[in-house]
């Protein structure tokens, strides 16, 4: 366990790259999940402590959920997050590609789905929430998270003249890679990730 004081965003290293080589609308979130890991380079971690650049080497692993919505059914699988430490401050810090959401399961993906679903009213809310085996309240939880961070993302003014479900088809037009870069410009100026709801364990080692 990390001190309570303990920034939580310095315990982990986000990383947004995938979403912007990958044509991945057609490949699993384990898949992305596992190209990242693939091509992650642990020479070219920059401690978000410190700021010591190639100091971090491998340290642990700690399984959490990743749970994706595929060919038509929830899907959960088990992934594996490596920790690295740095030896020049000697904290740890969790690898966290992009589709992951710290402290959340779902991965992003499947949150603006179920949320792209809600504004344009494809289908009735308890409806929406069988297809994506979700509770009602977890459905609202995210709207309520979403609306929040659209504001901070957008500022307040064109917060108001974007319609959601046009910020989620913009947040989720991959060519221009806007996902990718949107998300890391919105943890870097937050010091938390986009639909990174409140958590109890937000000072735990495990993110
Ligand atoms: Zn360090």
């Amino acid at each position: 366990m990390l001190k309570a004081t303990f920034p939580h965003h310095k315990n982990m290293i986000r990383e947004f790259t995938v979403f912007c080589k990958l044509k991945y609308i057609s490949i699993s979130a384990i898949q992305l999940f596992e190209e990242f890991m693939d091509n992650f380079c642990i020479e070219d971690c920059v401690c978000p402590t410190c700021g010591a650049k190639h100091t971090c080497s491998p340290h642990d692993s700690y399984e959490r959920n990743l749970i994706s919505y595929e060919s038509g059914k929830s899907v959960c699988y088990r992934v594996n997050v490596l920790r690295v430490i740095c030896e020049s401050c000697g904290y740890p810090h969790a690898i966290l590609p992009e589709i992951l959401i710290p402290y959340g399961s779902y991965n992003i993906l499947f949150i603006l789905a179920v949320l792209r679903d809600y504004y344009i009213h494809s289908c009735k809310i308890q409806e929406l929430c069988n297809k994506y085996q979700i509770a009602v309240s977890t459905l609202y939880r995210w709207k309520r998270l979403f609306q929040k961070h659209k504001k901070l993302w957008l500022g307040l003014l064109e917060d108001i003249a974007t319609p959601a479900s046009d910020f989620i088809d913009f947040l989720m037009n991959f060519s221009i890679g806007v996902l990718s870069q949107g998300l890391k410009h919105f943890f870097l100026s937050h010091d938390f990730s986009f639909l990174q709801g409140p958590s109890k364990t937000a000072h735990s080692a495990s993110p």
